[in-house]
């Protein structure tokens, strides 16, 4: 009985997914790029303070070819209704291949586990309306590639590889028993080194190679450990990790082939010592004076923070650990004003959830964080400019190892690329029409697609359209799949 339901509904979203599928341009029968107008849109292009009223944007191919009062006979309609358009979003600092919590993937999981579990991270991403990410630490490179092909849908991703940590450093997660007494022989190795989420170096010669490999194997950036974090258990916040030799190979490495370094840092010490070293995006950071704020302004280096981490709402998390709670709510009170400060002392900021998982608590961390963002830094404005043209800066950085170069990324212009949302509502005026949210540990538990996103386009394919329902071919494998089974199943599993 259920079986037969079950066919029939398969068949049913078969049959429809056929009927509104886009055309397509076929390259043997004709020549011209597929072409979709959208009409009507007041847009946010990524940089200016108010909306753009009533506009129309053509789309040729991947890329956006023309904005105004157009005529286009030969594209595919799209009535936007008086609704915002905006570019796609962007985290700057993502996690599509640690996709659990630290202690379960060190312990329980193999590369497996990780890499199906991205998948599912990867399309939710993108149903949310991120159309790039930045991912930082883990063996993202084929996970792009199958996205880039069109075999698993997601955000364009900009892989860091495996990040690199000296021993006791913020990336050396080997247990207490696998450490031992001597360093770096086989049988010491992490799961997490195993799996190329991570690689423990000491000393120039293994900080070279452990550069190399990523960069070889196709890292768009190098992301390193710089400093203490929250979530690891042998390296206090405090300290400093990698010596000045050490960063300035990596950085050396980096740049010869024509890109940057990534840090993982929280100290004005450690910031200090990766400016030194020409190290661009810091990120965290949240305890850095002023004084280091105007450094990394005028040496053009981006602050990418995860606000969260200093939100009265952390020690709320069931996760934290009782005896750290009056630490986080001490640092918050202190730090409180970082948000402002940077943007006082002229430092660019990128947009970054940092977060860990696969299910609803990693989108309802990345939707607070959202809305969190518009309280630390008093300005919707700000944060979209974080979270599109920013971001898309930032993304740019990599040069030619950039992977998405025939366009810009997080701006509405003649000649980006065609990753776009249409909003039902101002995000200028209202961060919830584009998933902003005030409840963190509070939410329903269940996925729920941000509903106010009603188009989602990437690389000039639609895979979300709540509009009139047509979906690019590219896109119809999802509709086919119908992913609530996996929405529906609640929380993570582990
Ligand atoms: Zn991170």
């Amino acid at each position: 009985m259920k079986k037969k339901k079950m066919l029939i509904t398969l068949l049913t979203i078969t049959a429809l997914a056929v009927a509104i599928a886009l055309p397509r341009a076929n390259a043997e029968e004709k020549k011209e790029p597929n072409q979709i107008l959208i009409t009507n849109v007041n847009i946010f292009d990524g940089n200016s303070e108010t909306l753009i009223k009533g506009r129309d944007v053509l789309i040729e191919g991947n890329l956006i070819k023309k904005i105004g009062m157009i005529k286009a006979p030969k594209a595919t309609v799209i009535d936007g209704g008086g609704r915002t358009l905006m570019p796609g979003m962007i985290d700057g600092h993502a996690h599509l291949m640690i996709n659990a919590h630290f202690d379960t993937v060190e312990k329980n999981f193999d590369i497996t586990d990780i890499s199906y579990r991205a998948k599912v991270v990867s399309e939710r991403f993108l149903l949310d309306g991120f159309t790039a990410v930045r991912d930082m630490g883990g063996p993202a490179f084929g996970l792009r590639r199958n996205i880039d092909a069109g075999l698993i849908h997601g955000p364009r991703v900009y892989p860091s590889g495996a990040f690199i940590s000296q021993t006791s450093g913020h990336g050396d997660f080997r247990d207490r028993a696998d450490a031992g007494f001597t360093i770096q022989s086989p049988g010491d190795l992490s799961n997490f080194e195993r799996m190329g989420i991570g690689n423990v170096v000491n000393g120039v010669p293994e900080a070279l190679a452990a550069t190399r490999l990523n960069l070889r194997n196709g890292a768009s950036q190098i992301k390193i450990m710089a400093g203490g974090g929250g979530s690891s258990r042998f390296d206090p916040i405090d300290t400093t990790q990698f010596s000045p030799d050490e960063l300035k190979a990596i950085v050396g490495a980096a740049e010869d082939w024509n890109t940057y370094v990534a840090a993982h840092v929280f100290t004005d010490r450690a910031v200090n010592r990766l400016l030194d070293a020409g190290v661009k995006t810091m990120e965290h950071c949240f305890f850095v004076s002023e004084k280091t704020m105007q450094r990394m302004a005028k040496e053009g280096a981006y602050a990418v923070p995860q606000m969260w981490g200093i939100s009265p709402d952390l020690a709320r998390n069931p996760l934290m650990p009782a005896d750290k709670i009056p630490m986080v709510k001490a640092l918050g009170q202190k730090y409180k004003d970082v948000g402002r400060n940077f943007l006082k002392n002229g430092v660019k900021v990128v947009f970054a959830s940092d977060y860990v998982g696969v299910f609803a608590d990693a989108e309802r961390a990345r939707r607070y964080e959202l809305w969190w963002r518009t309280k630390v830094f008093d300005s919707n404005f700000e944060v979209l400019k974080q979270l599109t043209s920013t971001a898309g800066e930032m993304l740019a950085l990599s040069g030619p190892r950039n992977p998405y170069k025939a366009g810009k990324l997080g701006v509405i212009e003649e000649g980006a690329y065609a990753d776009l949302l249409v909003v039902d509502g101002n995000p200028l005026e209202d961060i919830t029409v584009i998933g902003g949210t005030d409840k963190w540990f509070d939410a329903d538990p269940a996925y729920k697609l941000v509903p106010t996103i009603h188009l989602v386009m990437k690389d000039g394919n639609i895979y979300r359209n709540e509009i009139d329902g047509r979906l690019s071919p590219e896109a119809i494998s999802y509709k086919e799949m119908r992913y609530e089974g996996i929405i529906a199943s609640p929380g993570a599993p582990y």
